[in-house]
């Protein structure tokens, strides 16, 4: 019998990734390695290899294959790396991640998503995913310093714990903006004169919620 999500996947990867200009080798080879479907909602399965973000439980989304993979190539992973990702939503992200780097460490607000994800990324083996409930603002701190930090909900500032807990050298990236319908997707490194910005590309995300929006 043939595997239909596979050729789903090499086609998303052709389409929708490598056509728009990603080329980390590593990144190509875990986005054709993940099973997104079984990421998104039974519902949802049959386009879950689709251009788009789509909705998962909490009002909440998994962003779009090529977002997933822009962040994931502009983070300039090694696979010896150690990985903060805030925003667990389905883990998908987070497994995408997995493949790539040594550590993962993922923290999600809503608990029943955390929950969820957890044992997901389980079933499939990632055991070098670890996920967290809690508000990410704080990090991470306990297995800090990170090589890099993604940042997968709308912020509208670079929360400082997360910059404290970044190695010399590391990269944040994130949508920042307060604006809901419109975010820039931006490079953060952390270098021996501070801090340095590049703007990636315009993005929309769910909004961070907790303690940044006090
Ligand atoms: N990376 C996810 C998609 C993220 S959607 C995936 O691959 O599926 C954004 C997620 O961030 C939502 O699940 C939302 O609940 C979570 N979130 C929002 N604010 C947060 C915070 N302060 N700390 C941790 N998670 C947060």
């Amino acid at each position: 019998m043939s595997n239909d999500y596979e050729s789903d996947r090499k086609r998303m990867v052709e389409q929708q990734i490598r056509a728009r200009g990603i080329s980390d080798p590593a990144v190509l080879s875990a986005m054709l390695r993940v099973p997104r479907h079984l990421f998104v909602e039974e519902e949802s399965r049959y386009r879950a290899y689709s251009d788009a973000a789509l909705p998962i439980r909490e009002n909440q989304t998994i962003s779009q294959p090529y977002i997933v993979s822009l962040m994931s190539e502009n983070a300039q992973l090694n696979s010896t790396d150690r990985v903060l990702e805030i925003g667990t939503g389905s883990g998908y992200q987070a497994a995408v991640l997995g493949e790539i780097a040594r550590e993962v460490y993922t923290i999600e607000i809503v608990e029943s998503l955390a929950q969820q994800a957890k044992r997901k990324l389980a079933d499939l083996n990632y055991t070098n995913i670890h996920v967290k409930h809690g508000d990410g603002y704080q990090g991470w701190p306990e297995q800090a310093p990170f090589d890099a930090i993604l940042i997968t909900a709308a912020t509208p500032e670079i929360p400082k714990p997360l910059v404290e807990q970044l190695k010399e050298g590391g990269r944040i990236v994130l949508p920042l903006g307060d604006k809901p319908f419109s975010q820039d997707l931006l490079r953060i490194t952390k270098t021996s004169k501070g801090l340095k910005k590049e703007y990636l590309a315009g993005v929309v995300f769910v909004p961070m919620t907790g303690e940044v929006r006090k």
